[in-house]
């Protein structure tokens, strides 16, 4: 704990952690030796962690990288940080996000954007560390915790662990608890662990897994043992190509990274079929009618009485304008705007409804798929490397949405998916690619990414 501490002092430009929180860690980990010396030793035990700033931690501030929830500070803990530290882990400090999970880059976060550890060849040029869960996957690459919790609503730990060379799970809807997590889109949401290797994703997951009484989505399953699944053989596994991600235009690179992963598969004894998943192209336009239209309510919240930042108005409804218009930043704003526009009366079947009947198509592709006995899905996790800070989005919203591609479908099917890194971009920064499993067989995917990283 204490090497990490000194690491994340060193490591501020970054801007990683928005909160280190020291004699926290360290009265934790002081607990943890006692533990040790008593034989009673968790499955985390003293093992240093970062926490994303959308998980509630009881007393430290927990504001979704928002202005609007300034100073807020729960008196309650997240029932996935609740599961680590009974487990034995320490928290090291809150971690940097987009603001409210909204982003692919982490430019969106009050605090300021993070920096990614990794340069292109040649370059001293800051890139993005992917978002919305950039300061996790930013604070493992750089070795400023052991392993960190992100969330993923539409590739949220996917995308930013490809762009870090780290391992990140977005688990089946229902395996995490979603109590004491800040809402963005709820019926999309996922915790999961962001980490070095698939066995430590593995390890953390099954602590961050749970059913909870708090949670009425939590799904009552057994936890597996995922370390188990970690180094079994893929011999006689089934894994499915779909051709609707092979995009036009996709980078050389990336097509060559699937090419890779599929060999390596093959060779390990895999069988390799192409598959179809149809409905794929709409998936992006869907999410983004759905998520905005469930951020739009969930956000209604944040009216300058219940939380956090209140400006002081004429009288209550200019109060709460004016608390709403300097506690959000712009892409919240246009994703409340998009939200309650596909919502209001004379649109809502034209654009929320479809969205759903949408939705709907694409998880029974993915349905289809595995009833032909396809045991999980290989695709590439982005369709690009990690880009430069301020290099996208900024004329164009949806030259950022556009980097959601392949992971959005997932979530809409509430199956699981793992990023894995698996190679390299030609100025040498980590490329990942993306298993999709069956639900609540996130095993398979351990299994499978031992195999690829
Ligand atoms: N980049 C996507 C968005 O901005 C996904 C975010 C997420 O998964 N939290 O909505």
């Amino acid at each position: 704990t204490e090497a990490y501490l000194a690491a994340i002092e060193r490591a501020r430009v970054l801007n990683a952690y928005v909160v280190e929180t020291p004699e926290r860690a360290l009265a934790m980990a002081k607990a943890s030796d006692a533990r040790r010396a008593a034989g009673t030793v968790g499955a985390l035990e003293g093992i240093p962690l970062g926490i994303k700033d959308l998980f509630a931690t009881e007393g430290v501030h927990t504001q979704a990288c928002s202005h609007v929830l300034d100073g807020f500070r729960p008196t309650y803990e997240s029932t996935v940080s609740a599961n680590l530290w009974a487990d034995g882990a320490v928290m090291l400090g809150k971690l940097n996000m987009d603001e409210f999970a909204m982003g692919s880059s982490n430019e969106t976060s009050y605090y300021g954007p993070v920096a990614s550890p990794w340069r292109r060849a040649g370059s001293n040029a800051t890139l993005v560390p992917g978002g919305s869960s950039g300061g996790s996957a930013a604070a493992v690459a750089a070795r400023l915790c052991l392993g960190a919790t992100a969330t993923d609503t539409g590739g949220s730990i996917r995308q930013p662990a490809a762009f870090t060379g780290t391992v990140g799970i977005k688990p089946t809807y229902g395996r995490c608890s979603r109590w004491g997590i800040v809402a963005f889109a709820s019926s999309l949401d996922q915790a999961g662990p962001i980490a070095r290797t698939v066995r430590d994703a593995a390890i953390l997951l099954r602590s961050m897994a749970s059913v909870d009484p708090k949670d009425t989505t939590s799904v009552d399953r057994p936890v597996p043992d995922y370390e188990a699944a970690v180094g079994k053989g893929v011999r006689g596994l089934k894994i499915g190509i779909p051709r609707e991600y092979r995009l036009d235009g996709m980078p050389a690179e990336i097509d060559a990274l699937w090419e890779r992963g599929i060999a390596i598969l093959r060779e390990a004894g895999a069988e390799i079929v192409d598959i179809s998943l149809p409905h794929t192209k709409y998936a992006l336009p869907a999410y983004y009618i759905v998520a905005p239209a469930e951020a739009s309510s969930n956000l209604a919240r944040y009216d300058g009485v219940r939380y956090g930042l209140r400006v002081p108005g004429d009288d209550i409804v200019d109060m709460y304008e004016k608390s709403r218009a300097a506690g959000f930043g712009a892409e919240v704003k246009r994703r409340i705007l998009i939200g309650t526009y596909v919502l209001s009366a004379g649109y809502y079947d034209a654009y929320y409804l479809r969205a759903q009947k949408v939705r709907t198509l694409i998880k029974r592709d993915f349905e289809l798929a595995y009833a032909n006995g396809v045991d999980a899905i290989l695709t590439p996790a982005t369709p690009s490397a990690a880009f430069g800070q301020g290099e996208k989005g900024g004329g164009d919203p949806v030259e950022m949405y556009l980097n959601d591609v392949f992971t959005v479908t997932v979530n809409m099917a509430g199956l699981p998916g793992l990023a894995v890194p698996a190679g390299t971009s030609s100025e040498g920064l980590p490329l990942g690619l993306q298993l999709i499993g069956r639900p609540f067989d996130e095993e398979t995917l351990f299994t499978i990414g031992r195999v690829i990283e």
